[in-house]
């Protein structure tokens, strides 16, 4: 897995380079935007992580340049907290997520594996984390070779957190993207849900190894476990 960093702030830099190496990814370095787009150009990596604010050539302006040339890489923009107009812009000129600064290096590792799955997820129509494997279009869901029997909102909310494996989602989040409407935030359907399905899994594992895939963050949410 390679990735290539633009960043001109040499201890961000630093921080990136060394964590992502400790989690086994090969970091390219690059401090200024024409150098970045001379290297992202060449198709060499697997994902480009970007700042914005670049001597040489802004981030958004690499970002245009690489996608006009049908560049497919996936990108990260990294931006600072004054730069969320740019953030839009960038998602709507082709950037694949972003991440505020300051960040932790293990949100940024799992950002990036998230990204990884869900595009790999959207080619093969299969999210696989573990033992544990949907197919998006059957609506199936299996644990080793067993199949789970889900309801469509069980199934619903555990494609949601198995797609971004190991990231953290509120009540709220969950509700909003897997119900679709404003619930009343106190109400514990989603409690309800993960609770159900967690019986499923155990009902099929009985070590409950399964069953602890769905992590309780206390007060704060769900996680599926990486
Ligand atoms: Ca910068």
């Amino acid at each position: 897995m390679k990735i290539l960093l633009v960043e001109d702030e040499q201890a961000i830099a630093d921080f990136v380079c060394s964590g992502l190496a400790a989690r086994g990814l090969a970091v390219r370095h690059c401090d200024n935007g024409k150098l970045g787009l001379e290297l992202a150009l060449s198709g060499n990596f697997d994902m480009i992580l970007l700042d914005i604010m670049l001597p040489g050539r802004d981030g958004l302006s690499v970002l245009k340049a690489l996608r006009d040339a049908d560049v497919p890489t996936p990108v990260i923009l990294l931006t600072a907290r004054n730069e969320l107009g740019d953030r839009i812009a960038g998602l709507d000129m082709g950037a694949d997520d972003y991440l505020g600064k300051p960040f932790f290096v293990e949100e940024l590792f799992a950002r990036i594996q998230a990204l990884l799955r869900r595009l790999a997820g959207d080619r093969s129509n299969m999210v696989q984390v573990g033992p544990l494997k949907l197919d998006r279009i059957a609506r199936q869901a299996c644990l080793g070779d067993r199949s789970i029997d889900l309801t469509s909102r069980e199934f619903s909310l555990l494609e949601y957190l198995m797609r971004s494996a190991g990231h953290l989602f509120t009540r709220s989040q969950i509700l909003e993207h897997v119900w679709g409407y404003d619930f009343d935030p106190s109400t514990n359907v989603v409690d309800v849900c993960i609770k159900r399905i967690r019986g499923k899994l155990a009902d099929l594992d009985s070590t409950g190894e399964s069953a602890a895939l769905i992590e309780s963050v206390r007060s704060a949410g769900y996680r599926f476990r990486q």
